[in-house]
């Protein structure tokens, strides 16, 4: 099937444009760079894929009306100030950098030190969250959003009480104040994904998801301080309220700025959740997680996707993949992470054999976001910075 280009008039043309034959779907990484374009081709004879050209035209027809703003964001996080034309060159730093945590007083300015997070912790975070940051966050799970069985058995995850087996958590960030569900606007944010990990025994990913989390959340809990109480005005509130809601308003400021995070760092953390609908699997292959195996049962999960695989009955057989499935399925991720372990690198399409030798269609906007991560993740005392590339040059295919 060809590839049909088109040219582009407006802006908002540029961002998203559609051919009704063939689902051509063309994103220019964008108002940026309006000459380079990046072609998406979703083909006909998947009905998935249809379904999701489907999302992607009703998303289109609101798309001029809406503040191009938001996606510009969500796009000059990763793309900002870096030509696409000169990718030799040195990217320039991103406008706002995070400085490292200094939060011990004993020790003021030392860099935190991090350490894994045991599954359990891993779960009784998401649900005080759900307590502490209720205009902020959403917890579900894959058993409970979707009716998916759990994976082992009553020896496995023993703190997911109310099932046997362990249970897939799934934390969305958004500011339900700002867009409620089923509000315009929420149906209209940018989508970011996030999977800790689909090897259990592969063990960063979980624990750099969740301190991702805890940063975002903490920076937009606060920077939305004063903030009124549910159901009252500001002129009827009580005024030993108001003042107790400015104290701690004024606390948390301090206690961040005391963390090495500034306004100006607060505020842009506080926007990423403003601005997006962040959706976080912090261990989709949960029982691997808990046994700290690879396998979810007998079962790689990350073999186990409808892609280039060669019999069609040969997936989909763990809830890990499951989980992500209906992920998918529900969602349209404009960009999506996720981690493995055993080498570093920041890998990106393709990694399937069918396509050996062959660039995907989004290969300048993954390499310049490849580039981006390398350069401001930097290098420890051990090693270099991360090289990035396609998985097929730099890892490995895979089916499914
Ligand atoms: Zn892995």
């Amino acid at each position: 099937m060809p590839i049909t280009k088109h040219r582009t008039e407006t802006r908002a043309e540029a961002l998203l444009t559609f051919s009704n034959q063939d689902f051509v779907v063309t994103i220019s990484p964008l108002l940026l760079r309006p000459k380079k374009r990046i072609h998406i081709r979703l083909t006909k004879n998947f009905p998935v894929l249809q379904e999701l050209a489907n999302k992607l035209r009703a998303r289109m027809q609101g798309i001029a009306k809406i503040d191009l703003a938001v996606w510009m964001v969500l796009v000059l996080i990763f793309f900002s100030n870096i030509s696409l034309a000169d990718r030799t060159a040195t990217p320039p730093a991103l406008p706002v950098t995070i400085p490292p945590d200094s939060s011990t007083k004993e020790n003021p300015g030392a860099p935190k030190q991090y350490s894994l997070w045991p599954p359990q912790q891993i779960k009784e975070t998401l649900y005080k969250w759900q307590n502490d940051y209720p205009d902020f966050v959403r917890l579900t799970s894959a058993q409970d959003a979707y009716g998916l069985p759990t994976a082992g058995s009553s020896d496995d995850c023993p703190y997911d009480e109310d099932v046997p087996g362990c249970k897939n958590y799934i934390l969305t960030v958004q500011d339900y104040v700002k867009h409620p569900e089923g509000s315009d606007t929420s149906q209209r944010l940018p989508e970011v994904f996030l999977s800790g990990e689909l090897h259990g025994n592969e063990r960063v990913g979980p624990t750099a998801v969740m301190e991702a989390a805890t940063l975002l959340l903490a920076a937009a809990d606060c920077d939305a301080k004063p903030r009124k109480t549910k159901g009252h005005s500001f002129n009827s509130e009580k005024s030993s309220d108001w003042d107790a809601a400015l104290k701690a308003a004024k606390q948390c400021r301090k206690d961040m700025e005391a963390m090495g995070i500034d306004d100006v760092h607060r505020k842009w953390l506080a926007r990423l959740v403003s601005t997006r609908r962040i959706v976080i699997v912090p261990t989709a292959n949960a029982l691997g997680y808990f046994q700290n195996k690879r396998e979810e049962g007998q079962s790689d999960p990350n073999r186990d996707f409808p892609y280039d695989i060669q019999d069609p009955k040969d997936c989909m057989k763990t809830i890990a993949g499951r989980t992500l499935n209906e992920l998918f399925r529900q969602h349209m991720f404009q960009l999506s992470l996720t981690f493995h372990g055993g080498m570093e690198v920041v890998g990106y399409e393709w990694g399937a054999p069918t396509w050996l030798g062959h660039l995907s269609p989004d290969d300048q906007a993954e390499s310049v976001i490849g580039a981006a991560y390398s350069q401001y993740g930097g290098s420890f005392a051990t090693s270099p910075v991360y090289k990035f590339g396609t998985m097929n040059d730099l890892v490995y295919y895979v089916r499914g």
